[in-house]
């Protein structure tokens, strides 16, 4: 694998200082962050401002992602995510799906622009073979081309729906993933996902599935400051509902509470190993702000 490094892109990091906590419940899932923040596109809103010539993030090593999963097995994990940056951009992404799938249910979150027939074989090969299900999330930003693609880049919605019909046409069935920046977002969540579950449906889809995600105000969306979580906003609330109490994420570096701020040193709770990290998470981001109120989870559900 050959990527250029440069300086690490200045994140707008505040202190965890006496933030609220969430207490840790359980591993339910594992996230892998296979390519750090290396990505061959480099959308307007993305959360960890991943690109494809300076990854602040660095891609782990196979080895590292390895270690994670047969700890992770260990401590009874439920499923594993593979995200980055742009997780097909990855050397051993097959190697690494296929071990992942002997674990649990493991997923991938990709932009779709590198599956191509040979790929999408070797991914429905492998679906086929594997002990447990393997789900393929496909980004997109709006069912209008030209709209996709100012936030996504030119020509990032053909190759993007190409790959959904190239996993449909193999038996697997694609999750669309929308966020809220669309210029539909006015329609509401509920809006956007109707959109595109018709869009979908007029590709042939017979089952279509869609996962509609908020914007975060971190990474390009980052707006700067923003509002933090007190224990006032927290009375009454379950913090088992936020994904921090039963997820963590593998990634250059260490252990990180969620993929929402992975990579970001408030959010490390260990320097590597999975079961150190297993203690609260403060909830000391901004983004704490947008999970409390939309009550969202990166996960397929
Ligand atoms: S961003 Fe959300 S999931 Fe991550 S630590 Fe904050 S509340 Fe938890």
């Amino acid at each position: 694998m050959s990527i250029r490094m440069s300086l690490p892109l200045v994140v707008n990091e505040p202190g965890a200082g006496h933030a609220p906590v969430v207490p840790f419940l359980r591993l339910s899932a594992l996230w892998i962050q296979i390519t750090g923040t290396w990505c061959n596109l480099e959308c307007t809103h993305c959360i960890n401002a991943s690109g494809p010539d300076d990854p602040w993030l660095k891609p782990i090593a196979p080895e590292v992602a390895r270690e994670a999963m047969r700890e992770a097995d260990a401590l009874g994990v439920k499923e594993i995510y593979f995200t980055g940056g742009e997780p097909f951009l990855h050397g051993e992404i097959m190697g690494l799906l296929a071990d992942a799938l002997a674990v649990a249910p493991t997923t991938v979150l990709t932009n779709g622009t590198l599956i191509d027939e040979a790929m999408a074989d070797r991914l429905a090969a492998l679906a086929r073979s594997a002990a447990y299900s393997l789900e393929i999330r496909v980004s997109l930003d709006d069912t209008d081309p030209a709209k996709n693609d100012r936030i996504r880049g030119a020509g990032a919605f053909d190759k993007a729906v190409r790959a959904i019909q190239l996993l449909h046409e193999r038996g697997l069935l694609p999750i669309v993933t929308a966020t809220e920046i669309s210029s539909h977002e006015h329609a509401g969540r509920r809006g956007i996902y109707e959109r595109f579950r018709e869009f979908l449906a007029g590709l042939g889809i017979e089952k279509p599935r869609v996962k509609v995600m908020p914007v975060f105000a971190l990474g390009r969306s980052s707006r700067g400051g923003g509002r933090r979580l007190t224990e006032d906003d927290l009375e009454g609330f379950d913090r088992g509902t936020l994904q921090c109490s039963d997820s963590r994420v593998v990634a250059d570096g260490g252990v990180y509470a969620c993929p929402i701020l992975a990579g970001l040193p408030g959010a490390k709770l260990s320097d590597g190993g999975l079961e150190a990290s297993f203690r609260d998470t403060p909830l000391y981001h901004p983004s704490c702000v947008t999970c409390h109120e939309t009550g969202m989870t990166c996960k397929n559900g």
